[in-house]
């Protein structure tokens, strides 16, 4: 331990790397060199006393890491204010050489701009006078009027557009109660005077999420802000019966109660509006581990305060830069903005999983809490919300299955991409949990009832695979005239052209025991030029095919599946199920036509 020296960070990260046999007077020396005199003193004589034997175990362990694996650490370090600060210590050993990589990323900070934060909302609120949940403000010089709900960390835009836009719409959509339009026409008309200050009471549905509201009040103020005229005012809702302010109107429309976070809905429609081809968003699924037995061991009281506690530490990790949402009991999705890259998105998954790890270390002692966490990049892994989202899921479920307290970030070249003749992949067991049990045996249920029941379940069995093996087409041909005998999905068909691959020889002579593997469609363009361009016209990156057969042996058919969005290739388990699925197959459809003759 006496090798040890790192320097406490006056930046919120600091990178240093040293030798596990530097001797402390080196390493002192050398880092006097790198950082400056001032910016260093030895590690262990600021850690805190009491995390110092599980720091030391960690550098211990390190040592035994393979390459590309890492270690985190939570532990607290004096600043050069003398004031003890929140680090995550992130050790990696390096390949080969006996050099271990230390990053010290500082999460005090994060909770200093949730302060920041904290303090400009609070000046809002002054300048509001209520205490209404969702606000607004009118631009009377470009017309624009944005209402937005707010809390310490999170906005949400109700709308945000031109006031005439919006309120031809309210109109339009009968969301203003038809008694009440003329009020509401002179609260757009006051806005757009931006002189005076008024009460506002009119009824309706509540914005577009929902009609439960009986109706709303509104309280504008106008203010001259940086020489621009603004209007600010409080959207809040007033339930005419008993004409008091209904203060949750938020939530069930779209703030789950106990944690204040977004609720499936709304979250959902965020991600909608920011997962577009261009924007840098990543998906994320957050499940907290082992959480039956919190529940077990401390209680249901206790269950709930780690489970707000745990949405706190998402929504200061997550800060500005998008969105926390509450999609099941402790499942939490974040849509997260702009993170910079791979790095910066790992950091963000690295401190709310350690963050989490130091919830209420004073009642759950050794059995840390901890968190797994499943992500999926727009842009990288697909542009298509619903790809994302089970892309996530999937990376999740791999993180889970490895030992929990992990984020797992799904990569094409670990998870998604196997190359058939690469045997050297030490990749082993995330490919072969890749699929989820349960996917697969229901795939298997599905194939045992149609050798019992028949070709009929078909459709059913392609949409288990295509959902199983994140694969976007398949097709079955069959019969004489290839016809298309099931396809998923309903819409999609090969045409004419496409079909003639069943009297290319040359192409057909490729296929290995009927089956053909093909991880990248690029590898055809110039071997397979005609079914290059075929696959090239359906966007398909990659495929996998399998010819059918009639009793007499004759190529009779063909199943063919491709994937167009986020994979390069197949993992083996994959390429195994689709040949085992077709051998099933073709039995049945051979049954069927002998039955037939
Ligand atoms: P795993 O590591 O596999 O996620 O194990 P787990 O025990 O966390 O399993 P799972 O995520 O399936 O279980 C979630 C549990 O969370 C089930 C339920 O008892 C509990 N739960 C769901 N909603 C609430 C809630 O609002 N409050 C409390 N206290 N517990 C909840
Ligand atoms: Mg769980």
């Amino acid at each position: 331990m006496s090798e040890l020296n790192v320097y406490t960070s006056i930046y919120p990260a600091a990178k240093f790397t040293f030798s596990l046999t530097l001797t402390l007077q080196e390493a002192n020396s050398a880092m006097f060199r790198f950082l400056g005199e001032r910016q260093y003193s030895s590690l262990y004589k600021i850690v805190r006393e009491e995390d110092l034997e599980r720091l030391q175990n960690a550098v211990e362990k390190c040592k035994n890491l393979s390459s590309g694996e890492e270690i985190n650490e939570c532990i607290q370090m004096q600043n050069q204010q003398g004031e003890y600060e929140k680090y995550i210590v992130i050790l990696q050993k390096y390949q080969d050489i006996d050099y271990v990589y230390l990053e010290l990323r500082n999460v005090s900070s994060d909770e200093r701009e949730i302060k920041e934060l904290k303090r400009r909302l609070t000046i809002f609120e002054d300048y509001l006078t209520l205490n209404g949940k969702a606000y607004f403000i009118y631009f009377p010089e470009e017309d624009r009027f944005h209402l937005f709900w707010m809390d310490y960390s999170q906005m949400v835009d109700i709308c945000n557009q031109p006031l005439s836009e919006w309120r031809r719409r309210m109109k339009e959509k009968e969301y203003v109660a038809d008694k009440d339009i003329a009020v509401f026409e002179s609260f757009c008309d006051a806005l757009t005077k931006a002189n005076s200050e008024q009460s506002f009471v009119f009824s309706g549905k509540i914005l577009s999420y929902g009609d439960n509201m009986d109706g709303y009040k509104v309280q504008m103020i106008p203010r001259i802000y940086q020489d621009k005229k603004l209007v600010l005012g409080v959207w809040a809702v007033v339930n005419v019966r008993t004409n008091e302010e209904a203060g949750d109107y938020l939530e069930g429309t779209f703030v789950d109660a106990l944690t204040k976070t977004l609720n499936k809905k709304s979250i959902t429609e965020y991600a909608f509006k920011n997962v577009k081809p261009g924007n840098q968003t990543a998906v994320i699924i957050v499940d907290l581990d082992y959480f039956k037995n919190v529940n077990d061991t401390y209680g249901h009281l206790f269950g709930d305060q780690v489970i707000k506690a745990s949405s706190d530490v998402m929504k200061s990790v997550v800060g500005s830069s998008g969105m926390v949402g509450r999609i099941g009991g402790d499942e939490f999705l974040i849509i997260l903005k702009d993170y910079g890259d791979e790095p910066g998105l790992r950091s963000y998954l690295r401190s709310i999983k350690a963050n989490i790890n130091m919830l209420f270390p004073e009642r759950v002692g050794e059995n840390r809490l901890s968190c797994s966490i499943g992500a999926s990049q727009c842009g990288v892994d697909s542009n298509d919300y619903n790809e994302l989202f089970r892309i996530a899921d999937k990376a999740l479920y791999i993180a889970k299955q490895k030992g929990r307290n992990r984020f797992v970030l799904y990569d094409v070249r670990k998870h998604g991409q196997f190359h058939m003749t690469d045997e050297s992949t030490d990749m082993t067991e995330i490919r072969d949990s890749f699929y989820s049990e349960k996917d697969l045996s229901e795939l298997n249920k599905l194939l045992a009832e149609m050798v019992l029941k028949g070709s009929g379940c078909l459709p059913e069995i392609l949409e288990q695979l295509a959902h199983t093996m994140m694969i976007d087409r398949i097709l079955i041909f069959w019969g004489k005239d290839r016809k298309a005998a099931a396809h998923y999905p309903a819409e999609d068909v090969w045409d004419a052209d496409a079909r003639q691959v069943f009297e290319d020889e040359n192409y057909l002579s490729l296929f290995k025991d009927d089956l053909m593997i093909c991880t990248n469609t690029n590898y055809m363009e110039y071997s397979q030029s005609r079914v290059y361009s075929i696959l090239q016209k359906r966007k398909v990156l990659s495929y996998m095919q399998f010819l059918l057969r009639d009793g007499e042996g004759n190529l009779c058919g063909m199943v063919s599946l491709e994937a167009c969005k986020n994979r390069n290739s197949f993992p083996k388990l994959a390429v195994q199920l689709f040949g085992n699925m077709c051998r099933i197959v073709n039995a049945v459809l051979i049954r069927e036509l002998a039955l037939d003759k």
